[in-house]
């Protein structure tokens, strides 16, 4: 008996579309190109065969929030899927540094020095060089990561002259029940002090008014997977 096909999940290729079109009108709204604009799909705790039809629709950015899901997930979806550019939007702890490197090409969650340091001393040794973010805490929140605002244009300073990362961008997580649109508003000033081009912010809920408000990575989960349990 053979098994029976892996069914296509046509629900997400349609959301995908859907979502790739909020952002076309979103963009020209501010006259910017929706091409600009990268879409990290996140498919953390959604399974490969899950992940599958997205690929297969010709969709390449996505994000995972755990290096061991994105680990047992990631390198078979990638030997079909070579073009495929993996995010990591989750905190990186220093022991999986070396996993994390071998895995994504991005990480969005430069949040501390001590991982700045041991990240860039494990790129040298791994010869890696992947884009990173400085995840920043615009809420200021107790149980959330991220530098301080007032810590951010020091902090991009410092991985550059201390550890000779380049800082590519940063990246926030509004605080849940509030408006979104201040915390894009002072990530992109934030941006400019620190002379960094790219901006990671916006999820499934906000990520129009993210991009209104300058984001050059949205990162939708829901919206194209579904809810997740
Ligand atoms: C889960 C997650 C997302 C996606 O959230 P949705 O609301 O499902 O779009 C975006 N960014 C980070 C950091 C996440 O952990």
């Amino acid at each position: 008996m053979t098994n029976p096909p892996v069914s296509e999940d046509t629900a997400s290729i349609a959301a995908l579309a859907e979502v790739n079109q909020t952002i076309a009108s979103a963009a020209k709204a501010v006259s910017r190109q929706a091409e600009n604009v990268v879409l990290v799909a996140v498919s953390k705790t959604f399974s490969a065969d899950q992940i599958r039809p997205v690929l297969g629709a010709g969709h390449r950015h996505f994000g995972e929030n755990r290096v061991q899901e994105a680990a047992a997930k990631w390198p078979d979806l990638r030997a079909d899927f070579p073009d495929t550019v993996l995010h990591l939007i989750g905190p990186l702890q220093t022991n999986k540094i070396a996993e994390a490197l071998a895995l994504f090409d991005v990480i969005h969650t430069v949040d501390r020095p001590k991982l700045a340091r041991k990240l860039a001393a494990e790129m040298v040794r791994m010869g890696k060089s992947p884009d990173l973010f400085v995840q920043v805490n615009t809420g200021l929140e107790e149980q959330k990561a991220g530098v301080a605002p007032q810590e951010t244009v020091n902090f991009v300073h410092q991985c550059k002259d201390e550890w000779g990362l380049t800082i590519s961008g940063l990246m926030c997580i509004p605080p849940v029940n509030q408006d979104p649109a201040p915390h894009f508003a002072l990530l992109a000033k934030l941006a400019k002090e620190a002379g960094v081009a790219n901006l990671s912010m916006g999820m499934s809920a906000d990520y129009a008014s993210a991009l209104r408000l300058g984001a050059t990575h949205v990162r939708v989960g829901s919206a194209i997977f579904g809810a997740r349990d």
